[in-house]
C-alpha cells in the first residue's frame, strides 16, 4: 500500500486532470448525444489500458458502459472479476459550466459532477492503469460497469447491473464517499418513488359549487394518511416532494396530484409501504384515487459478507495509517442492487468532498492519491 500511495501521490495531477476534463464534458442524464461523448472518450480511455469495451446501447438514454480486463497470469483468468460500478450521468442539465466552471480553490477541484461521480471513475482509471502499466498486470479480473441512467432510477440499466454483477466476487461502488473523513457506505436505504393522482369534477365555485368535487380537498386528506405511514425508528420516511392541482381561484379542483418519495432501511418494508400506499381509498367517494410506483431501490443491508469486504478495505487502509470509516446514508445507489443479490458490495470508494447536486460540487484533492491506492490494494489484495 506504502507503493501505491507513492506512486499516486506523484500523479496526484494526472487524477486531477482526469477528473476535469470528464466535469468539462456535461453529461446530464437525460442529453444522449452529450452522455455518448463522454462515453466513447471513456471507452477509448479503457480500451487504452487493455479493456475490451461492449456498448450496451440505449435508444433515448446515454449508451452504458461495459470494459472487461482479463488476468494477466493464466492461472487467474478462471476467477470471478471484481466489479466496479458506477454512473457517468450527471443531475446538471447543458450549459451549468458556464455557471459553475471547474476550478481549483484552497485544494479543492470544484465542477459539476466532479465529487458525485466523476472522480469516482477517475480513480478506477487510475488504479487499472497502475496496476496493468506499471505494475505488469491485473492480478484478477476487473469488470468496469458504467451506467447512464443512476441518476434517474437506473430502470434501463437494472437488469444488465444485476446480471453483470452476479458473475462477479465483490462490488466496489465509486460513489462519492461521506463526510470529511470519506467514510465508506456500508448500508443505504431502500428508495421508493410514488404519484397519487386524484380526479374530481370541476364546477364553477360562485354559481354552482356543490356540483363540484374538489381534488385538492381530497389530496390534501390523503397527505395526512401518506405522512402518517412514516415510522421514524425503523428508518422508514415518507416525504411528499412535489404537489400539483386546480386551475383558477374561482374553479372547483377537478384534478390533483402528489409526487412523494419513500424510504426504507429493511427490505420487509417495501412489500409493508406498498400495502399502505396501494390501500389508500377516496375519503370523499365521489373522487378517484390512482396510485402508481413502488420500491425501486432495495436497501443496502450490512451484510456480513459486505462486513469482511470492508475488513480487508481497513486492513489495507491501516497499512498507510488511514483509520477508514463506515456510514450508513439514506440515499441510494446501484450498490443497493448488488447488496441485494448477495454479492459483497462496498460503496462509498470514490472521492472525498461536498456538494453533490449543489453549486459548490468539489473534491478534495488531497484525499485522491489515497483512495486511488485503496481500489488498486483491493484489486490486487481480493
Ligand atoms: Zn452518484
Amino acid at each position: 500500500m506504502a507503493t501505491y500511495l507513492r506512486y499516486f501521490e506523484q500523479r496526484r495531477a494526472g487524477l486531477v486532470e482526469t477528473i476535469r476534463q470528464m466535469a468539462e464534458m456535461e453529461s446530464p442524464s437525460f442529453n444522449k448525444a452529450a452522455v455518448d461523448l463522454l462515453g466513447a472518450w471513456l471507452a477509448a480511455r479503457f480500451e487504452k489500458l487493455g479493456g475490451a469495451v461492449r456498448v450496451a446501447a440505449q435508444p433515448w438514454l446515454g449508451n452504458h458502459l461495459q470494459v472487461d480486463f482479463p488476468a494477466s497470469r493464466a492461472a487467474s483468468r478462471k476467477l470471478r472479476p471484481i466489479l466496479l460500478l458506477g454512473h457517468f450521468d450527471t443531475v446538471y442539465e447543458l450549459g451549468t459550466l458556464a455557471k459553475m466552471p471547474c476550478k481549483i480553490e484552497k485544494g479543492r477541484l470544484y465542477g459539476p459532477g466532479v465529487f458525485d461521480m466523476k472522480s469516482g471513475i477517475a480513480l478506477m482509471l487510475h488504479a487499472i492503469e497502475a496496476l496493468q502499466v506499471e505494475l505488469g498486470g491485473l492480478p484478477r479480473p476487473v469488470r468496469v460497469w458504467l451506467v447512464t441512467d443512476e441518476e434517474v432510477g437506473s430502470d434501463s440499466s437494472r437488469v444488465m447491473t444485476e446480471k453483470l454483477a452476479k458473475q462477479c466476487a465483490a462490488a466496489l461502488v465509486l460513489e462519492p464517499s461521506a463526510g470529511p473523513r470519506g467514510a465508506l457506505k456500508t448500508s443505504r436505504k431502500g428508495v421508493g418513488a410514488y404519484r397519487i393522482r386524484v380526479t374530481g369534477r370541476a364546477a364553477h365555485a360562485g354559481l354552482d359549487p356543490g356540483a363540484g368535487e374538489n381534488a385538492i380537498v381530497e389530496l390534501a386528506q390523503q397527505i395526512q394518511r401518506m405522512v402518517a405511514f412514516a415510522e421514524p425508528k425503523r428508518g422508514l420516511s415518507v416525504n411528499v416532494g412535489v404537489i400539483r392541482g386546480g386551475t383558477r381561484t374561482n374553479v372547483v379542483a377537478a384534478e390533483a396530484v402528489a409526487e412523494v418519495d419513500v424510504r426504507i432501511q429493511k427490505l420487509a418494508d417495501a412489500a409493508r409501504i406498498d400495502r399502505k400506499f396501494q390501500g389508500l381509498r377516496p375519503v370523499n367517494r365521489k373522487c378517484k384515487l390512482e396510485i402508481t410506483g413502488g420500491v425501486n431501490r432495495p436497501p443496502m443491508e450490512r451484510g456480513a459478507a459486505t462486513a469482511a469486504l470492508l475488513g480487508q478495505a481497513r486492513g489495507l487502509a491501516k497499512e498507510i495509517g488511514w483509520a477508514l470509516e463506515e456510514t450508513a446514508v439514506g440515499g441510494g445507489s446501484d450498490g443497493n442492487f448488488t447488496a441485494a443479490l448477495g454479492i459483497p458490495t462496498l460503496d462509498g470508494l470514490g472521492g472525498v468532498g461536498d456538494g453533490a447536486h449543489a453549486a459548490h460540487e468539489h473534491v478534495v484533492i488531497e484525499e485522491l492519491p489515497r483512495r486511488a491506492a485503496l481500489i488498486a490494494g483491493l484489486l490486487s489484495g481480493l
